[in-house]
């Protein structure tokens, strides 16, 4: 029999359970009692047929916190054998089974934000994102004269210098002449750079987080292009995007899309002016009459309202 064959035989499983290892509840029922703490066996669930004559029985599991997992009790039987024997028993996940979330490996768990004061971020020497701060492609060939006339002058040069003072760091300062010197004096040196990929993945990151895509810009009544509020940024970036400075906006010190923008617009809204109170109305057609004294008492005042000359007549 060749070994294909003979694998092929092995790993083959029967569709219908061993007999005897089928109705081996009892068997199986106790030796995961056995395993498991008294009384958080329950109910037998399904027999899984494993190969010839090896049957796995399922029991629910009744401890809390391992809802919806199940105690598995291996159980087989030697050929022509009819005692069945204990293989393994074990507590394992069910379709419904609670799980932990799955392990991600510590290289692959940081999220942003992730850093607290202190901690160290290495940067891969490989980093896509990155890239180096000037290539030394325009950087005059080895065999040009331009080349040989600066190196002699800048030897000169350097000479002179180190036989008037001694240069501690001197092999963290850059030759001189060169083009890092040049890049240092410019304030551009910096060893690595943005790369474009670097660029298009933050311009990307940006402009999800305060681009014109977001609810609040696709409300906003102008955008941060035409805002007072917008301090322009440098470099290729600068062309799409900007710092919001206004505190009371959403997006204070960060880096906006031009396309986004909010209500604090410092054009979009103007200030509503406080109520006046209308002007006093003079009405010249009509006297007011002002009693200088007090009104006299009730009677008094009929008496003076009295025609004098009705009066006498009645007299
Ligand atoms: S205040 Fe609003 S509109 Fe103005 S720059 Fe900031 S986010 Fe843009």
């Amino acid at each position: 029999m060749s070994a294909a064959t003979t694998r092929s035989r092995t790993q083959r499983t029967p569709r219908t359970p061993d007999r005897l290892c089928a109705e081996a509840v009892g068997f199986a029922r106790a030796a995961a009692e056995e395993a498991a703490a008294p009384g958080v066996v329950g109910e037998h669930v399904e027999v899984v047929v494993e190969g010839d004559r090896v049957v796995t029985h399922l029991f629910e599991c009744k401890e809390l916190g391992y809802r919806g997992w199940r105690w598995a009790v291996t159980v087989a039987r030697a050929s022509r054998a009819k005692v069945v024997t204990l293989d393994e028993t074990v507590l394992l996940p069910g379709p419904d089974a609670l799980l932990a979330p799955e392990w991600v490996p510590w290289s692959e768990r940081l999220r942003p934000g992730d850093m607290g004061p202190g901690d160290l971020l290495p940067t891969d020497a490989e980093d896509l994102r990155l890239e180096p701060g000037y290539s030394g492609e325009d950087a005059p060939p080895p065999n040009s004269v331009l080349s040989q006339e600066l190196a002699e002058r800048v030897e000169a040069e350097d000479a002179e210098l180190a036989a008037a003072d001694a240069a501690p760091a001197a092999d963290a300062v850059p030759a001189r002449g060169s083009l890092a010197a040049l890049a240092e004096e410019l304030g551009m040196r910096r060893a690595r750079v943005l790369s474009r990929y670097g660029l298009h993945t933050s311009a990307d990151r940006w402009d999800e987080g305060y681009g014109a895509k977001t609810p609040m810009a696709q409300a906003a009544p102008a955008s941060c292009v035409s805002c007072g509020f917008l301090v322009p940024i440098g470099g290729s970036l600068g062309q799409a995007f900007g710092v919001c400075a206004n505190e009371f906006g959403p997006a204070d010190g960060h880096v906006v899309s031009l396309a986004y923008g909010c209500g604090g617009h410092s054009e979009a809204a103007v200030m509503p002016k406080p109520p006046r109170p209308a002007p006093p109305v003079l009405d010249e057609t009509k006297v007011d009459e002002l009693p200088l004294r007090p009104a006299p008492d009730s009677g008094s005042v009929k008496a003076a309202d009295t025609d004098p000359d009705e009066d006498l007549g009645h007299s």
